[in-house]
């Protein structure tokens, strides 16, 4: 019977099926964190358990680590108790742990693939929603609660209905500016961030065939946002050359008969999709956030739609765009920005700093703006200064912090303050998430540069040479 690439990699992981139930599945790898794991492992312990693979669980400090003096002993007392938690946790039950110091550490979806521990036709969870980020490589990847992470950490399986299947085509070739972010926050608009509940989707179409593994990243990263359990597009010879010779990446023998398994993971011809939508990539415009939830994105030289074009209720949208500061018509280029952040495991990688790099080398930073630039790891701060964009930002006024998901969220010392602006190329807007009252418009790295430089929302087309 013909199958999707999501129907090969979850039958091959089925342990067990449970009739009228959920599928027992099989977790090639469990990657925890210091926010998620402190209360699954006090189940552990209440309960006498072992971690059952401790060679298959990895553990990274990155929500609540601070991005500057990382040398220096981390001041807040909660974020201090999280991150003792997780070395002490890891060391008593055998796992690797990079710590914050550590020279593998980093956000969890950004250490994972440098370091090889993420592979194609493999199943990944953890306790973090944007785990979605690993289907790039064609791996079935998900998030999950605490009481599952126990689940995992115990048994190294996850009870899971079988989720529905859609397929998002996007045909053609992106325009100059179009970035894959770009790509992502125009199909959640197209979408909402409910179009996608209950369904498990696979990118597929010459625009995921040409973008790099970070651009793949970075799409699969923000399916979590339209409501889907997670997004996956079919490894090709970008991914195997991606995955090759990294750390954990099988070797010899072991690499020869992933390959084989690799090979066949694509969708056979007339397998069946639940639902199955198609875009043209070259209608994709540079695209930001307007309101309070990633669905809330449009061309960056529209007008702020009308409540009655959007869906979700009049009084909700009206709530939103009067925490945002912004009404319906108006355009958002020309608006003030207060804060530039560029980093999470969205945008975090050298491509994205090399597209920052792209617009604000020569230029000056505005005057206005505070700007955070975070490497999602210290392999990306590494790449950073090897490849001379550290002196490009230098010379335009920027300074580089260290890795953690930072201004992401409001979990550490980076939080937007209230009623500032902050253009961001993280994953989320939500009230509040950058920081109590924070107003967050997401965008890709050359929006996010282009605000940066002109020290408003810019049109980054107007500034490529
Ligand atoms: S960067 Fe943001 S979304 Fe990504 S793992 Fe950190 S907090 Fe979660």
């Amino acid at each position: 019977m013909s199958k999707t690439l999501f129907d090969k990699v979850w039958d091959a992981h089925v342990v067990r099926k449970i009739e009228g139930g959920p599928d027992v599945l099989f977790i090639d790898r469990h990657l925890i964190h210091e926010v998620t794991s402190p209360v699954a492992f006090l189940g552990l312990k209440s309960r006498g358990i072992k971690v059952l693979y401790p060679e298959r669980t990895f553990a990274t400090a990155d929500h609540n680590t601070p991005t500057i003096n990382q040398h220096l002993p981390v001041s807040d007392p909660l974020s201090a108790n999280q991150l003792k938690a997780l070395e002490t946790n890891s060391n008593e039950y055998g796992i690797s742990h990079w710590g914050l110091g550590h020279q593998k550490n980093g956000i969890v979806h950004v250490v994972g693939p440098e370091y090889g521990i993420t592979q194609p036709g493999s199943t990944i969870v953890c306790g973090d929603s944007h785990t979605s980020t690993h289907g790039a490589f064609g791996a079935i990847a998900f998030g999950i609660g605490t009481s599952e992470v126990e689940m995992v950490l115990s048994t190294q399986c996850i009870m899971q209905p079988k989720p529905k299947k859609m397929r998002i085509n996007v045909t053609g070739s992106l325009g100059r500016g179009v970035t894959p972010k770009d790509v992502a926050l125009f199909i959640i608009s197209k979408l909402t961030t409910s179009g996608a509940t209950g369904y498990f989707v696979e990118y597929a179409g010459e625009v995921f065939e040409k973008m790099s593994m970070e651009g793949r990243m970075t799409v699969c990263n923000l399916s979590i946002e339209m409501g889907a359990r997670g997004g996956m597009i079919a490894p090709d010879e970008t991914t195997i050359n991606y995955v090759k010779g990294r750390e954990f990446s099988p070797k010899g023998e072991a690499w020869d008969r992933a390959m084989e398994y690799w090979k066949t993971l694509k969708t056979d011809e007339d397998a069946v999709f639940d639902k199955e939508l198609t875009f043209d990539g070259s209608s994709i415009e540079p695209m930001i956030t307007y309101g309070t939830n990633p669905g809330m994105g449009m061309g960056i030289s529209n007008p702020i739609p009308d409540a009655e074009q959007v869906e979700g209720g009049v009084a909700t949208y009206e709530k939103s765009l009067k925490y945002m500061g912004f009404s319906e018509g108006q355009t958002m280029v020309g608006k003030k920005v207060d804060y530039v952040f560029v980093g999470s495991c969205t945008n975090g990688r050298i491509e994205d700093f090399r597209a920052f790099a792209s617009i604000v080398k020569g230029k000056k930073k505005a005057e206005n703006v505070t700007a955070w630039l975070v490497p999602g790891s210290h392999i990306v701060e590494a790449q950073i200064k090897e490849e001379g964009l550290l002196d490009i930002f230098n010379e335009a006024g920027f300074t580089l912090r260290q890795p953690g998901c930072s201004a992401c969220l409001a979990m550490n010392d980076d939080k937007i303050p209230a009623g500032k602006y902050a253009v961001s190329t993280s994953n989320r807007n939500f009230e509040g998430r950058q920081g109590p009252g924070a107003r967050t418009m997401l965008a890709s790295p050359l929006v996010a540069a282009a605000a940066a430089v002109t020290g408003v929302v810019t049109d980054p087309r107007t500034l490529i040479q």
